[in-house]
């Protein structure tokens, strides 16, 4: 299940709405103000795992070079 973050830009509030194929992020409403006046953020989780992919352990590097690439 995909979770998105959102932002409420009239009030900040912050929250997570779980949107399914069926979902439009137009749809999506504040549940504090109900404004549709949000924006979608990047959520933290998502952000860690891209930020550590990037930085990969002398170990890893070393044990994948010696088989010649990614298999
Ligand atoms: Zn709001």
């Amino acid at each position: 299940m995909p979770i998105y973050e959102f932002k409420c830009n009239a009030c900040s509030k912050k929250f997570e709405t779980i949107l399914t194929s069926s979902a439009k992020v137009s749809e999506v409403t504040c549940p504090e103000c109900q404004s549709k006046n949000i924006q979608k953020t990047i959520s933290a989780s998502s952000y860690r795992l891209n930020s550590s992919s990037g930085s990969i352990p002398a170990g890893a590097l070393s044990g994948c070079s010696s088989k010649g690439g990614f298999s």
